[in-house]
């Protein structure tokens, strides 16, 4: 890693220049996308890529009412209008029934969210779209690694985003994302709005390119710095990967059959072959945050992410959601708990987590 950083150090080019151009080449040859365009974040990379995409004001977009609020938010800052659909009880993905049930008319996007350590049913929202006329983006920030039937998720439709957030499995120092694409066409404008937008590459400092403004866009140019953290971590990222899956099964084994814990994150085999990535460890238990309370007074820290579901947020107050909406995102909200997973996270800690588990449930203190 400090190669690669004191490299930007010395050559001086500390934005989009060509630690970025560098990053994006590896992460096209691990993905298998046509282009990769490194952007300033995972939120930023989902708002440039429905306007890459077509996006016009007014246009509605499908996304599941259990996912991070970016999801939805990006739709609003792209000028669109987020609808809400429903998610499968098992592997959290938007469910094709409820969202060919709540499309209307101004519907022209959907966007499947690939959650935790699974895709959503591409095949099935594939068939949806296509009958419905709607073009599939993916918001795939938690996905990388992840794999239908062999494509890497976010080129399963017109493009997806990658989020290097610190906490995500491949994790920068800071903020940094990328949009994902075969198309081309996406991928110059991404690159433009990115960019001021300016179309054809330019690298900072270098005043002398004439360029002219096609587009209306925003700076969100990528660090080199964060480019050759990544860089670095990217050649150790299916290590990390294969540590998260033995880890997961360790888990697995250890939770099995205790009352209380009510589902174990699984695999669900459906037309499409999943390949998913442990990004993190969810499980759906009773009395979630007693016992999120009971693990952090050992010592124990877990995350609950998404605990309000998208359509019962405040700031979408306005588009008239009730509790009861969407049944499957609410008990996802209410039920489901991160256990600590890092590459790095001993053995013995799983153990020691998974005993804490057991004696709240129980009732015997560990
Ligand atoms: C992390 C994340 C994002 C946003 O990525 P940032 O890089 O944090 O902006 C969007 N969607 C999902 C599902 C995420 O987990």
């Amino acid at each position: 890693m400090r190669r690669h950083i004191v490299e930007v150090v010395e050559n001086g080019k500390f934005s989009h220049g060509s630690k970025v151009l560098e990053l994006e080449s590896a992460l096209a040859a691990y993905t298998g996308a046509a282009h990769v365009i490194g952007v300033n974040s995972g939120t930023d990379a989902l708002v440039l890529l429905l306007r890459a995409c077509g996006l016009r004001p007014g246009d509605e977009v499908v996304v599941p009412a259990f996912s991070f609020i970016a999801s939805a938010s990006s739709v609003v800052l792209a000028g669109g209008r987020p609808v809400f659909a429903d998610v499968e009880p098992d592997g959290y993905g938007l469910d094709p029934g409820s969202v060919a049930a709540v499309a209307g008319p101004r519907a022209r996007f959907v966007m499947p969210v690939h959650l935790f350590h699974h895709l959503a049913d591409m095949t099935g929202l594939g068939e949806v779209a296509r009958g419905l006329g709607l073009t599939v983006v993916e918001d795939s920030a938690e996905a990388i690694g992840m794999r239908y039937d062999g494509v890497h998720a976010g080129l399963l439709g017109a493009g997806g985003v990658l989020s290097f957030f610190p906490t995500k499995t491949l994790g920068a120092l800071g903020d940094a994302g990328a949009v994902v694409t075969n198309d081309p066409d996406v991928a110059e404008a991404v690159g433009a709005l990115r960019h001021h937008g300016r179309f054809g590459r330019t690298i900072d400092n270098f005043p002398g390119i004439a360029t002219t403004t096609g587009l209306v866009g925003v700076n969100s140019k990528m660090d080199d710095v964060q480019a050759a953290v990544l860089l670095a971590k990217l050649g150790r990222l299916e290590e990390d990967i294969r540590r998260r899956a033995v880890l997961a099964e360790r888990y697995a084994e250890a939770l099995a059959g205790v009352p209380g814990v009510r589902k174990l994150p699984s695999v669900v085999t459906r037309r499409g072959s999943v390949r998913g990535v442990f990004y993190v460890y969810v499980v759906e238990v009773d009395r979630r945050d007693e016992l999120a309370a009971h693990l952090a007074g050992l010592g124990v820290g877990t995350e609950t992410y998404y605990p309000v579901p998208m359509h019962l947020q405040p700031c979408f107050a306005d588009l008239g959601h009730r509790p009861g909406d969407f049944p499957h995102a609410e008990a996802a909200c209410r039920r489901t708990l991160a256990l600590p997973l890092y590459p790095d996270l001993p053995p013995g800690d799983v153990d020691r987590v998974c005993d804490a588990i057991r004696s709240f449930y129980l009732g015997r203190r560990a």
